[in-house]
């Protein structure tokens, strides 16, 4: 019987056509093979990768291989490649994991940001900008009532992340940053506490590199930092449940953001039309997961069906994921290790935007990371300013906004005072 390495299989399906007994199914991030393999030994030959095994293969990647640097970064997102960047740019040796096998796909983001968030750490650039808005719309939607609320916004952006986040991670790249793809850390390599380096696994087999500082840039999935001890568990309330479609063939302002708040829409959260140029758009919404009595893909069918506008358009593309709205955590630091971005729990409680708050932690992780290895001090005291920075910069309307989260239940989303609250929290998306 045929076995698959996933570490190694890319899904592309070649297997699956030169089967003489239809024994292998490919479903979207899985290949099942079924008990008719009659171990003929095609499908090894036709797999680009080496993924396919007959049983009694000797395992050949088993044998551990060691490097060293002074930073790993784990997982390419926004984050991640900032600081990856950021660290290569101040002469450090940097390695970033990312266990996809592409940089920025599957998208789990609605994409929308603020012009004057994102410009300090790249030029704009049409090649990942679906959308420029500059107006946004919020409805309040209550008992048979809907009340609309014009506000103009800053400029901003609604952008093509498959794109942006793979040219961050080119431009960590191009500054001297190692990227491999495809390889997973499945762990930390820890001496007395202290975190040596990461250990990881992908097509090259299985590796334990060592390094100064890991920074653990792994999104909302984080491990890394439990896995050195530091606490990162969300209660339900504190995770918005996703679902978004992308739309073609609606009829929209390309210019304007809109947002729905109310119980029957999305309970603790809000529905979003986010557009992507004429005719598209992205089309969610999150539910705060406690308090939602359906999942947030059939709260998004029923929202879609309430707008006629929305219900022509069909869906291309269908995206679920989970938004941490914490209270900040106590510690973003252990000794040899620092958390950013949504690892970190850096997300704006109160609108779910998480892209610029990823990319200026990953900056000031870089920066002090850099300082402390400098020193020859990677201790958790040494990197402690990383936690101040924050704290001084953003982290403090983070912990503002999760207040107010905690001030406007559910019921209360509908009062002007919210809207007040909501206008001002989303212009900073
Ligand atoms: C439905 C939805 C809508 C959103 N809309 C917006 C929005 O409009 N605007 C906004 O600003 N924010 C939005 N966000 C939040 C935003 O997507 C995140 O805050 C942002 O992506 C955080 O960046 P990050 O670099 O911390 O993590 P991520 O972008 O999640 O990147 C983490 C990376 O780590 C990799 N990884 C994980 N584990 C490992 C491992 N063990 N080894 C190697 N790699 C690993 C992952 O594959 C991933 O590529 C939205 C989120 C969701 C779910
Ligand atoms: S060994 Fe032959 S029968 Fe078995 S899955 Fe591969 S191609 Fe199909
Ligand atoms: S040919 Fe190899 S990489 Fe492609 S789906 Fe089959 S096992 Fe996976």
């Amino acid at each position: 019987m045929i076995k698959v390495k996933v570490d190694r299989c890319g899904y592309c399906g070649a297997c699956v056509g030169v089967c003489p007994v239809g024994a292998i199914e490919l479903a979207e991030t899985r290949l099942l093979i079924s008990e008719a393999c009659v171990d003929c030994g095609l499908c090894l030959a036709a797999c680009p990768v080496g993924a396919l095994q007959a049983e009694g293969y000797a395992e050949t990647d088993a044998v551990p291989l060691r490097r060293r640097y002074d930073v790993v970064v784990v997982g390419a997102g926004p984050g991640g490649s900032v600081a990856a960047r950021e660290a290569a740019r101040l002469g450090l040796s940097v390695l970033l994991l990312e266990k996809r096998q592409e940089v920025g796909s599957p998208v789990r983001c609605a994409e929308g940001i603020a012009h004057e968030l994102l410009a300090p750490f790249i030029e704009p650039d049409p090649r990942w900008i679906s959308a420029e808005v500059s107006k946004a719309q919020i409805e309040v939607v209550g008992d048979g009532t809907t009340v609309a609320r014009q506000a103009e916004g800053g400029k901003g952006y609604v952008l093509e992340r498959r794109v942006f986040d793979r040219v961050l991670a080119e431009e960590a790249a191009q500054a001297g940053a190692q990227v491999m793809v495809k390889t997973a850390a499945t762990g930390l390599l820890l001496e007395d506490g202290v975190v040596r380096g990461v250990v990881a696994r992908g097509p090259a087999g299985t590796m334990e590199i060592e390094c100064a500082v890991v920074i653990g840039a792994d999104g909302v999935e984080s491990q890394v930092g439990p896995w050195a001890g530091l606490d990162t568990t969300l209660p339900l309330r504190d995770v918005m449940a996703c679902a978004q479609y992308l739309l073609a063939g609606i009829e929209i302002d390309p210019a304007r953001c809109y947002y729905y708040v109310g119980q029957g829409v999305a309970p603790g959260g809000y529905a979003w039309v986010f557009p992507k140029g004429e005719g598209k758009a992205n089309v969610g919404l999150g539910v705060q997961a406690d308090l939602a009595a359906d999942s947030a893909l059939n709260y998004l069918t029923r929202f879609i069906e309430s707008q006629p506008n929305l219900a022509q358009g069909s869906p291309v593309t269908l995206m679920v994921g989970g938004v941490p709205v914490a209270a900040p955590l106590p510690r973003l630091v252990a000794s040899g290790l620092m958390l950013v971005g949504d690892a970190a729990r850096q997300v704006d409680p109160l609108t779910g935007g998480g892209i610029a708050n990823a990319m200026l932690a990953g900056r000031l992780a870089a920066e002090v990371a850099a300082q402390a290895i400098a020193a020859g001090d990677t201790s958790a005291e040494a990197l402690a300013p990383y936690e101040e920075c924050w704290m001084a910069s953003r982290g403090r309307k983070m912990a503002r906004n999760y207040r107010l989260k905690e001030r406007f239940g559910p019921d209360e989303r509908t009062s002007p005072d919210f809207w007040r609250v909501f206008t001002v929290a989303i212009g900073a998306i």
